[in-house]
């Protein structure tokens, strides 16, 4: 079977730091486990007086010029799944609305817990190509994938929509 994952909340717990970052630096007090969707953080930021722009740069910036992949916990067997997956023959793609600029680090970080290994590809978008859930239809589609691991509403509902089987994880969130 063809499986593409999500990263962010699905292969990692990657929520809560994420959140307490943009916290920090825009003087918010966003609670991760209740985001409704992508666009309520957008307007949150516009809300403040910074720029999506602002946002974007610094999503882009906390995610490869600080330590924060090194603050990221792998999902309780995450690795033994993605393994077994492989081993039983399964292709896998992580497919994952990052900024590509980030590329580099998700795969370094992916080499360092062991994961790397046992995909097929991994995929990142731009921030500038909205909106985001056309970026996952298109590369689930062109990869033929036939299942998605997803966690974000924003996603998982149009992937179905679009005749993409979707599973979710708890966090109905983001
Ligand atoms: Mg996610």
């Amino acid at each position: 079977m063809r499986i593409g994952i999500d990263i962010d909340d699905v292969m990692v717990r990657s929520g809560q730091v994420f959140y307490q970052r943009i916290n920090e630096r825009f003087g918010l007090n966003i609670e991760f486990t209740k985001v409704p969707s992508f666009s309520y953080v957008d307007e949150q930021i516009l809300k403040k007086g910074y720029s999506l722009e602002d946002f974007y740069k610094f999503l882009t910036d906390m995610q490869t010029k600080s330590p924060y992949h090194k603050e990221l916990v792998l999902r309780r067997g995450g690795r033994e799944a993605i393994k077994r997956l492989y081993k039983n023959g399964h292709i896998i793609y992580l497919i994952s609305n990052r900024h590509i600029l980030i590329l580099p680090y998700t795969t370094v970080w992916l080499k360092n817990i062991g994961i790397l290994r046992y995909l097929s590809g991994v995929l990142h978008n731009t921030y500038t190509q909205k909106p985001y859930d056309l970026f996952k239809i298109r590369e689930a589609k062109r990869l033929k994938v036939e299942v998605f691991l997803e966690d974000a509403l924003d996603y998982a509902l149009p992937l179905a929509r679009n005749k993409i089987d979707v599973l979710t994880n708890e966090f109905l969130i983001l």
